[in-house]
């Protein structure tokens, strides 16, 4: 009996594997339509302050909108896109489209805003993507100072030299670094002191619990007092209710994100929540400043 079912069980996980497979094969396809047929899209999702609660930083956050599987996560295809080299293109799509956003956004009087665009190991590895962020700034009229590129920790664990380098001529244009999923990354902490970063986002991972789980508690206060005492700010991602922004308030984090606040959306509902963020923290109409 346990041989039948042992052998059922196999069955079972291999059909899964070749679902699996195909549908790699199947979306590795795909994907090159996607990047020329314009089904990418770029989300956002407002970071607010943790003292005002207003909008400092928006993360850019791509979408696939398949003609017949509908809307796709990046955790599926950002990683086909690395192993396939797709990634330079879709990446560099990304940056150009945030970049004009931004513009776009400051436009209309956000020019407090900054975008982050997430950069993939593989881009920053890719000779001449320093000439990559140029054109995009170029090409936007964007000012580098607000761009942001989100960078995780394992970046440099490939061509240290090349990447470390790379980072810092992306500084020097005035572009900012942020490490994304910080903690997550295997990495050593002589990696943090290497990378020229202004702000280290601390994994959802850690802040899901933080309340209630004394190590995640530790692991988050301990990363905020590091990345202060390097003078770098500190983002909690996925700061799902009020409580967890009240803990991250008092515990001294800069920044919160996440559906506490706002989900990624479109474009043009980016633009209805910031109007409504400011009208809602201004008591007497036209006296808003911040709008042109
Ligand atoms: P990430 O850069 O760490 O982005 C944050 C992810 O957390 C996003 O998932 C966001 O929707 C999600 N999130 C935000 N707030 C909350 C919350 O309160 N609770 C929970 N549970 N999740 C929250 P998303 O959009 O599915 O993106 C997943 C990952 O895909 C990103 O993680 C990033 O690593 C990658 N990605 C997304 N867009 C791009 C891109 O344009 N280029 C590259 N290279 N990677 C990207
Ligand atoms: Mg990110
Ligand atoms: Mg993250
Ligand atoms: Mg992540």
């Amino acid at each position: 009996r346990a041989k039948q079912q042992g052998r059922s069980t196999y069955q079972w996980y291999s059909q899964e594997f070749n679902e699996e497979a195909s549908y790699r094969v199947a979306l590795r396809n795909d994907l090159q339509d996607a990047i020329d047929q314009e089904q990418l899209s770029v989300y956002y999702q407002p970071l607010v302050d943790a003292r005002t609660g207003k909008t400092r930083n928006i993360e850019a956050l791509v979408r696939w909108q398949h003609p017949t599987r509908g809307l796709i996560s990046p955790g599926d295809f950002i990683p086909l896109a690395e192993d396939t080299g797709q990634i330079i293109a879709l990446g560099e799509w990304v940056l150009r489209q945030a970049c004009r956003d931004m513009v776009h956004l400051h436009s209309r009087g956000f020019r407090y805003c900054s975008v982050s665009v997430n950069v993939s190991p593989v881009q920053l590895r890719k000779e001449g993507f320093i000439h990559t962020v140029t054109d995009a700034l170029k090409a936007s009229g964007l000012r580098p100072e607000s761009l942001e590129l989100e960078v995780v920790e394992s970046a440099v664990l490939l061509d240290t030299d090349l990447v470390i380098n790379t980072l810092h001529a992306i500084r020097e244009l005035g572009v900012h670094i942020a490490i994304d999923d910080f903690g997550t990354g295997f990495s050593s902490l002589s990696y943090i002191k290497l990378l020229p970063a202004n702000k280290i986002k601390i994994d959802h991972s850690f802040i899901k619990d933080v309340i209630e789980n004394r190590s995640d508690a530790a692991i988050t206060q301990g990363v905020i007092s590091m990345a202060h005492h390097l003078g770098l700010e500190v983002v909690a991602e996925g700061v799902e209710t009020e409580a967890h922004a009240t803990y991250l308030r008092k515990n001294q984090c800069d920044l919160l994100q996440g559906f506490a606040f706002a989900r990624p959306m479109p474009f043009d509902d980016l633009l209805t929540f910031l109007n409504n963020q400011v009208s809602a923290n201004t008591p007497q109409a036209g006296s808003n400043e911040e709008q042109e």
